[in-house]
């Protein structure tokens, strides 16, 4: 990643937590991502693992081709989440943030065995049911689009991909 960056730190049980964005928006870093030790706190504690790794790092990039990206540790994200304080009023976008900080366990710390388990790889729907609850986000649960991430695993279930090398379907278990 190259590119001129502002970078806001906060912590987490001691380890950095960091949002690199565009210098113009360094005074609303925390404002876009300052919950995410809080959610450091509510996937280690929900989950039973602490956050695994040794720091976590935020970017927001220009012309990225997909909404955001898990990196281990280091997660980008389009130019889109990086709004002012003003805009956050209107859109905030908690859940790609949560999305992809969920990814560190999910697809990160444990993947699927094979591709054609990728979709388990967005296990959102179980998390977001418990964000959705969360104290966090009282109230939010439409912010994390629940209803979308539901319809999408409940279609994956009705009609799994099978190749031959597949083992069986796991259980899904919510938390
Ligand atoms: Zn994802």
């Amino acid at each position: 990643m190259v590119g001129e960056f502002a970078i806001v730190k906060d912590q987490w049980q001691g380890k950095e937590v960091s949002y690199y964005v565009a210098p113009a928006f360094a005074p609303h870093a925390r404002a876009i991502f300052g919950k995410t030790p809080a959610m450091l706190d509510f996937f280690s504690q929900k989950l039973g693992i602490a956050y695994p790794w040794n720091k976590y790092a935020q970017a927001v990039v220009q012309h990225f081709v997909s909404g955001a990206m898990e990196n281990t540790t280091a997660s980008v994200f389009y130019d889109y989440v990086q709004v002012d304080a003003r805009s956050l009023q209107d859109e905030h976008h908690e859940s790609i943030i949560a999305h992809e900080l969920m990814h560190q366990w999910f697809g990160n710390l444990v993947t699927c065995e094979n591709w054609a388990y990728i979709t388990l790889n967005e296990l959102l729907p179980i998390m977001l049911n418990i964000l959705g609850r969360a104290p966090i986000w009282p109230g939010r649960s439409h912010y994390l689009g629940l209803e979308h991430w539901q319809n999408y695993l409940s279609g994956f279930c009705q009609s799994p991909p099978a190749p031959s090398s597949a083992p069986a379907m796991p259980t899904l278990t919510t938390f």
